[in-house]
């Protein structure tokens, strides 16, 4: 049976689930998205992603041409019509049809998508042994250009940099911002552990507010655990006694290595075992709410 998406109002068949060659999204990656996770049939953090949506949007200059709500319900009915219970989502908008030209004025009808997948990101072994990371020579954008904070269709540093972690046998790349410090993965934010005490880089390192990475912040506060947000370079990941990554694709992924060095002992740590162990509860128990 095909799979079934959502495109302007309608829930289509894979096979025609097309989009046109002069859309803006497809020409100039003009367009901003989301990855959301369904546990349990219910959307994981649904006010935060849809508000950083629109937020994304608002910074692009486009329309969204439907409601919060609506694109809340057009999650629901996708995910109902493909049976799911736990789904990946994701949520795109593109500024619709134009010309060949770059002028926004002349797409009129911004495009909304959402395809719902089945999906484990990286394998279980993985999340037992942890990966390895590379630091990309490709920096993340700063923020007087497109600001990472918007999640643009424009994802072409990140594939430089996860290009350059595939070359380098890795699993993911560790990214620096223009001023040399850590930002975060391609796809993914980072925290590492020191003395008990975690940290993870402001908003302002040129990063994007992940959602993850909030709902692990207010999991530490849960545990009683201190965790800042500080800039930290490469060093403090090299010294680090733990380092993990958040993401709503990859959850929570322990790194035990950066650039050949061993990360504390080379096994994820105790530290990053209990909060992985605690985001599991907490997505248990927001899918009962
Ligand atoms: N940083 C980047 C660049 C990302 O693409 C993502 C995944 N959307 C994240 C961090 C993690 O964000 P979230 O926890 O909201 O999925």
């Amino acid at each position: 049976m095909s799979i079934k998406i959502f495109m302007n109002g309608q829930l289509v068949d894979r096979e025609d689930a097309k989009v046109s060659v002069f859309d803006h999204g497809f020409l100039y990656g003009d367009g901003v998205f989301e990855g959301i996770r369904v546990y349990n049939g219910k959307i994981f953090r649904e006010k935060q992603h849809i508000d950083r949506l629109w937020d994304s949007a608002k910074t692009l200059d486009i329309t969204i041409p439907m409601t919060k709500e609506e694109v809340i319900e057009a999650i629901y009915a996708t995910v109902r019509a493909n049976n799911f219970t736990d789904a990946y989502i994701r949520l795109i908008v593109t500024r619709g049809e134009g010309t060949l030209g770059l002028d926004a004025n002349l797409c009129h009808d911004p495009l909304v998508v959402v395809i719902a997948q089945a999906l484990s990101l990286y394998s279980a072994d993985f999340y037992e042994k942890g990966i390895k990371i590379v630091t990309a020579s490709t920096i993340r954008n700063p923020s007087d250009s497109i600001n990472p904070r918007v999640k643009s269709l424009n994802y072409l540093n990140n594939i430089m940099a996860k290009i350059e972690a595939y070359y380098a046998g890795c699993e993911e790349a560790l990214m620096l911002n223009h001023k040399g410090d850590v930002a975060e993965c391609t796809g993914d934010n980072i925290f590492i552990v020191k003395n008990g005490k975690l940290r993870t880089p402001p908003i302002n390192a040129c990063i994007l507010e992940g959602v993850t990475r909030n709902v692990v912040l207010e999991i530490c506060q849960e545990l009683g655990l201190e965790a800042s947000e500080t800039a930290f370079t490469r060093h403090d990941v090299y010294t680090a006694d733990e380092c993990f990554l958040t993401g709503s694709a990859a959850e929570l992924i322990p790194v035990v290595g950066v650039d050949g060095r061993a990360i504390g002992d080379g096994k994820p740590g105790p530290i990053t075992r209990r909060i992985l162990s605690a985001f599991g509860d907490f997505v248990k128990k927001d899918g009962q709410r």
